[in-house]
C-alpha cells in the first residue's frame, strides 16, 4: 500500500500496528551503463512488492564521494539524518512503532544506523534492509563461481543485472566495463572514505560486462523473499 495513494481516513486505519517501509537511495553515478537513479529505483521496486505501508521514496542520499562524476547529487550526512529523523518522528506522532528502511545505497548505511539508535530511545523500532547483504550465498556462488567479490561492487554485474530486469530500458549494456581496481578501499572502511574517481575512471568498481536479466531475476526474487520474511518477522515481534 503506497501512502501517497491513500486518503487520511485509510491512513488512520493502516498506520497503527503495521510495518512502515521507507525506500531510500541515492542519485549518483553508476558507471557508463546504469542510470543515476539506480540506488533509489531498485529500493523502490523492492518496497512496492511488500505487504506494508510504503512511504514515497527518498531519492537523494549521502553520495559526495561520487561527486567527480556528472549528475551526482548529494546531501550532507546531517541533512539526510535530520530529514529522515523528522519523517520517523512524524510517523511516531501517528502511532507507528515499527519502521523499516529499504536502503539501496551503501553510503547511507551508517546514517540509517544512527537514526535507528536515536529512534530506539523514542520507543520506535527502526530496521534497515539492504538487498546486497541478503543475497543467499549459494546463489552468488552459483552465478559467479570463479570470484564473487569482483562482481558485487558498485555498478558491477550484480547491480547492473538488477537494473536489467527491473528497468531494462534504462541500461546501456554496450557501454558496460570491467574494471580491475588497483587498491582495495574496503581496507580503509569502504568507498565512502575516499573519492570514487581515485580508483575507477568510468565509475564501475569491479566487473559488470557479464550482467544479465536472467541473473537479475534470480537475485531480485531471492532478495525479495528474504525481505518479505523480514517484514513478516517484524510484524510479529513484540517491541
Ligand atoms: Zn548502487
Amino acid at each position: 500500500m503506497l501512502l501517497r495513494n491513500i486518503t487520511w481516513k485509510e491512513a488512520e486505519k493502516s498506520l497503527k500496528n503495521n510495518v512502515i517501509v521507507i525506500p531510500v537511495g541515492s542519485t549518483e553515478q553508476h558507471g557508463p551503463q546504469n542510470p543515476l537513479g539506480t540506488d533509489h529505483l531498485i529500493a523502490e521496486k523492492f518496497a512496492e512488492k511488500l505487504d506494508a505501508v510504503v512511504l514515497p521514496t527518498v531519492p537523494i542520499g549521502v553520495s559526495k564521494h561520487h561527486r567527480f562524476f556528472s549528475g551526482t547529487i548529494w546531501v550532507s550526512y546531517e541533512s539526510f539524518k535530520n530529514y529522515l529523523l523528522d519523517i520517523c518522528m512524524a510517523l511516531k506522532y501517528h502511532g507507528v512503532t515499527k519502521i523499516l528502511f529499504v536502503n539501496g545505497h551503501g553510503g547511507n548505511t551508517s546514517c540509517l544506523s544512527d537514526i535507528a539508535l536515536q529512534m530506539r530511545d523514542e520507543h520506535v523500532f527502526v530496521g534497515i534492509y539492504e538487498w546486497w547483504r541478503s543475497i543467499p550465498e549459494k546463489i552468488v556462488k552459483k552465478l559467479y563461481p570463479e570470484n564473487t567479490a569482483k562482481y558485487l561492487g558498485h555498478a558491477g554485474s550484480v547491480e547492473t543485472s538488477l537494473n536489467l530486469v527491473l528497468y531494462p530500458e534504462l541500461v546501456k549494456m554496450e557501454r558496460a566495463e570491467d574494471v580491475d581496481t588497483t587498491w582495495a578501499p574496503k581496507k580503509f572502511g569502504g568507498i565512502i572514505t575516499c573519492e570514487t574517481k581515485e580508483f575507477t575512471d568510468c565509475g564501475v568498481v569491479g566487473y559488470s560486462k557479464n550482467a544479465s536479466a536472467e541473473k537479475g531475476k534470480i537475485i531480485f526474487e531471492a532478495c525479495l523473499e528474504e525481505l518479505k520474511n523480514l517484514v513478516e518477522y517484524i510484524k510479529e515481534v513484540k517491541i
